[in-house]
């Protein structure tokens, strides 16, 4: 870090050039000063805008995109559109003016084509970047605020979170269990302990700046409150910024299989349009004519656009599945999507709702209930059925209270207009962790106050919520000076550190008989489908020294148990049922009780009668061998820690699994990124999770992942539909040009025929294919193999039988007008033209199905429609308008010719279809 005080130079926020500060040496009050901000009110909007204009946005410079000139000129660079274009030179300097002219404009118009959907493609990819792009809180205007990090300017407070990638350069100035890891920075990947208290030395390194974190940066531990010091490519990593840009590959794997089969098409198309010129010349036709002819059919032959359609499909598809919430963070997860057979879940927030409400407390041989939904603190405690007064017990009081002392949540107000008759309603709020803020309403509902007892009770430490140790302590300080621990967390993992329990009104050993009571209490909790959270306390000695978690949590006296109802989503029963019939099972995976899982579990289909569960503590004794030779029966996991999780993936992967597994937190990552699609939660996933997911939930709700599964399946099928449409009009347009010159017969399509026919009726519909709705069992057939094919269930057969049939009626309905009339080549060639067309945009709809034509409604795909309705308004244009005749050598047609072309142009498919539709095959 550079270290040159300059008083001379603007402070923070003012001028593009920041004053370089030895930030680690300033106290508060000086900080304040040098960044211009109140640290317990932040910036106002107002300033952070204007410090935003000046300083500019807090991102590191991209690498320079490719300009829209060359991805223009790109389209224009393939070898044979270069050929095409050097063989229209030569027709325009052979006089023909207007077959050149043409040619240009329909290269020009394809050149469009392709720019168009190459920029469309980036733009989705760039808008699915944007969507994921990191956020931060900042105190602006006295209020915390999430807001994108690139927003955030210096002299913004900011607030940091176990799991949060800092997103700026910040000084600290509260910290608590603050662990960070700076081995972007520093190399060095042991995560360092960081503290607000200032440094006096100077010149150190960054490694030694403990009261500093840098943007990159990774919290691993604890949280903190700092003040952005740097922005953008002002922070360290912006200094070293240039040495970190890597591109990211963004090709799926079906991509790169179609960019090497391209290759082989291409040479294939080059090798049977060189045959269809040598037969044609050596059948006595022109060469010249024969070689335009020739290049238009390879340039319309070639699929050297496969590859881009197929990105443009997935980034259509990956937009439908922004719509419904899954935000795909890596290209390729969507092929592996329609591959998943297994999806593990988190249990809260994901198939429950994670909105807690307390509903049952025990405290030492008493069991209340209390009423009231939502986070309104309204309700009545009740013991055996009769309404109690709250300041009458004592058990009751110490248990409520202690449960919003050890807490971070807070419970806001809020007032909000309903409809015309602008009447109020009182709508609550919550800041902070579900679990947590159903705490704070019991207790608000018992009367009390968080502002009423943080005044007798002041914090001084907490050690924070993690998911391993699956509790969280805080010491206070009362009005005596007497200082407490106070622990809530999962009963199981309390009990174990209780020495004492608070029993009547008294405090007694917290024997095996105890135990088991407490025990009992929280099964019978739990088979309620209850969520349940141990209270504890331990008074210090007066010198006590209680610096970490171990030292603070032993020895305690267990207060009670709250128990709390968190209902399940009521979509997803419905979700996990589609999962199943499409061959996918469901699995929980949960930090809660074995009890609670198993009931929602039961209650949401998951765990059925042979159905088993697992512990963690079971699983930890298991091997990776063991685990795998019973996972297949395994429906629950519960109580487990997220390393646990690697240990599930890697053994359903064994068993040959395609595995689907959701995560929120810092240690939840390596499981995210070991299975074959992680999966985190937009709203309350770590930065963390989210880096290392390929699929983010923006409502961190399973039947998301249904519907992801679902679109991913889709975006397949549509892919292959293409696919199949495509390359069965190629072989159509190869092979009616390789038969006629093969029998001797005059060409049946004009070079700029073929052009057009490459242009309209392949482009379009094409492209509304990859858009097709998904077929109507999509979600009922099993989940694909991950080696098939894309040309696997028959698909090549596809395309070469109906390939070849639309060769075949094309041909014959060319060859019977020209028996009919032997002297008007153009009328035959025109009947020829439009037959290709029709046959092509009939077998559009055979695409749409896995099985036939009469499987689908025609009418379901609107984009489908539209692009037909223009290919055959554009095709009757140029066969009616006298202008366009001359350029595209046709002329009118007859009804008689039209009943000839439709007839032909319907058998490939719709009689085809019919008959194969009748054998039942
Ligand atoms: P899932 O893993 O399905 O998201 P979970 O929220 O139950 O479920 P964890 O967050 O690991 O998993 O919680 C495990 C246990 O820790 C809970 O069952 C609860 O008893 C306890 N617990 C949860 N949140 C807190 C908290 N904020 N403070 C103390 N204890 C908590």
């Amino acid at each position: 870090m550079a270290c040159i005080r300059n008083e001379n130079k603007p402070s923070a926020g003012e001028g593009d050039e920041l004053e370089i500060v030895e930030w680690h040496t300033l106290n508060e009050k000086e900080l304040a000063s040098f960044v211009r901000s109140p640290i317990n009110h932040g910036l106002s909007e107002a300033e952070a805008e204007k410090r935003l204009k000046a300083i500019g946005p807090n991102t590191l410079k991209q690498e320079k995109k490719t300009s829209s000139l060359s991805v223009f000129t790109n389209q224009f660079k393939d070898f044979m559109v270069i050929v095409l274009l050097v063989a229209t030179i030569i027709s325009a300097l052979l006089g023909e003016f207007i077959d050149a002219i043409t040619i240009l404009i329909i290269v020009l118009l394809n050149g469009i084509l392709g720019f168009v959907q190459e920029r469309k493609a980036e733009k989705s990819l760039d808008a699915l970047k944007e969507l994921s792009a990191p956020q931060m809180y900042v105190k602006r205007d006295g209020v915390w605020k999430l807001i994108p990090s690139r927003l955030v300017v210096p002299g913004d407070i900011v607030k940091l979170a176990s799991g949060d990638r800092v997103g700026a350069d910040i000084r600290i100035i509260e910290a608590s269990g603050l662990k960070i890891e700076e081995s972007s920075l520093t190399g060095e990947s042991v995560p360092v302990d960081k503290k607000a208290q200032l440094i006096n030395e100077q010149d150190v390194e960054i490694a030694e700046m403990t009261n500093m974190a840098f943007m990159g940066t990774l919290i691993t531990q604890g949280s903190a409150v700092g003040v952005v010091v740097a922005t953008g490519m002002k922070t360290e990593m912006g200094k070293i910024a240039h040495l970190l840009q890597s591109t990211e590959t963004l090709m799926t794997p079906l991509q790169l299989k179609l960019e090497q089969l391209g290759k082989i098409l291409i040479i294939v198309a080059l090798f049977l349009t060189a045959l269809v010129v040598l037969i044609g010349v050596w059948q006595g036709h022109e060469v010249y004519t024969m070689i335009l002819s020739g290049v238009s059919l390879a340039v319309a032959a070639i699929p050297e656009g496969l590859p881009a359609i197929v990105t443009v499909v997935l980034a259509l598809g990956v937009q439908r599945m922004i719509k419904q919430k899954a935000i795909v963070r890596k290209l390729p997860a969507v092929e592996t999507l329609g591959c998943a057979s297994i999806i593990c879940s988190d249990k809260t927030g994901t198939l429950t709702q994670n909105k807690m409400t307390v509903t049952d407390l025990w405290s030492g041989g008493n069991y209340w209930n209390v009423d009231g939904g939502g986070y309104e603190p309204k309700g009545k405690f009740m013991h055996e059925g009769r309404i109690v007064d709250v300041n009458k017990e004592q058990q009751l009081q110490q248990l409520v209270s202690y449960g919003m002392l050890c807490n971070n949540a807070t419970i806001m107000k809020r007032e909000r207009r309903v409809g015309m008759m602008r009447k109020k309603v009182d709508d609550y709020v919550l800041n902070g962790d579900p679990t947590e803020g159903a705490l704070i309403v019991t207790a608000q509902k018992a009367g009390y106050s968080h502002k009423g007892l943080q005044v007798p009770y002041q914090r001084l430490k907490e050690f924070p919520f993690d998911s391993t140790r699956k509790m969280m302590s805080v010491i206070v300080k009362d009005q005596n000076g007497r200082r407490y621990v106070i622990t809530k967390g999962a009963p199981d993992v309390i009990f174990e550190q209780c020495t004492k329990v608070i029993y009547g009104s008294q405090e007694e050993a917290f024997t095996s008989k105890r135990k088991r009571e407490a025990e009992n209490v929280i099964v019978q909790m739990a088979q309620k489908a209850l969520r349940t959270i141990a209270i504890a306390y331990r008074p210090l000695g007066k010198n006590e020294k209680c610096d970490v978690d171990q030292q603070a949590e032993c020895g305690l006296t267990l207060v009670g148990i709250q128990g709390m109802i968190d209902p399940p989503r009521p979509e997803v029963e419905r979700a996990i049922k589609e999962c199943h019939q499409a061959g996918i099972k469901t699995v929980m995976i949960t930090g809660d009780h074995q009890e609670t899982a198993i009931a929602i579990a039961k209650k949401l289909g998951i765990y059925k009668g042979h159905s088993r569960s697992l512990i963690g503590r079971e699983l930890s004794h298991l091997s990776v061998s063991e685990l795998e030779a019973n996972v297949e029966d395994i429906a629950v996991y519960a109580r487990v820690s997220p390393e646990h999780k690697l240990k599930i993936v890697r053994a359903l992967q064994a068993r040959g699994h395609i595995v689907a597994m959701t995560g929120d937190g810092v240690n939840d990552a390596p499981a995210i990124k070991a299975a074959n699609i992680g999966i985190s939660m937009g709203i309350t996933g770590t930065d963390v999770a989210k880096e290392a997911s390929s699929l983010i939930l923006s409502d961190d709700n399973f039947a998301t992942i249904k519907a992801a599964i679902k679109e991913g399946r889709n975006i397949y099928e549509n892919i292959r539909k293409f696919i199949r449409y495509m390359l069965a009009s190629n072989v159509g347009e190869i092979l009616v040009m390789l038969f006629a010159m093969m029998l001797g017969m005059p060409l049946p399509l004009v070079a700029i025929q073929i052009l057009w026919i490459n242009l309209v009726t392949d482009g379009l519909p094409a492209m509304a294919l990859g858009m097709d709705q998904a077929e109507g069992d999509v979600m009922k057939r099993p989940p694909r193999k991950p080696n098939e094919g894309v040309f696997a269930r028959g698909l090549t057969w596809k395309i070469l039988s109906r390939g070849f049939m639309i060769g075949v009626v094309t041909l014959a309905a060319f060859w019977l007008t020209l028996q009919n009339d032997p002297a008007d080549l153009i009328k035959a060639q025109t009947v020829a033209f439009v037959t290709l067309v029709m046959a092509q945009l009939i077998h559009v709809f055979d695409c749409r199905s896995e099985y036939s034509v009469y499987h689908r409604n025609p009418f379901e795909n609107k984009y489908l429609l539209v692009a037909v309705a223009i290919s055959v308004l554009l095709m009757l244009i140029v066969i009616y308008y006298p202008p366009l005749q001359t350029i595209f050598h046709t002329v009118s047609l007859s009804a008689r010719e039209w009943l000839l072309i439709i007839g032909s142009a319907s058998i490939p498919t719709v009689v085809l279809g019919g008959f194969r539709l009748m054998k039942g095959s």
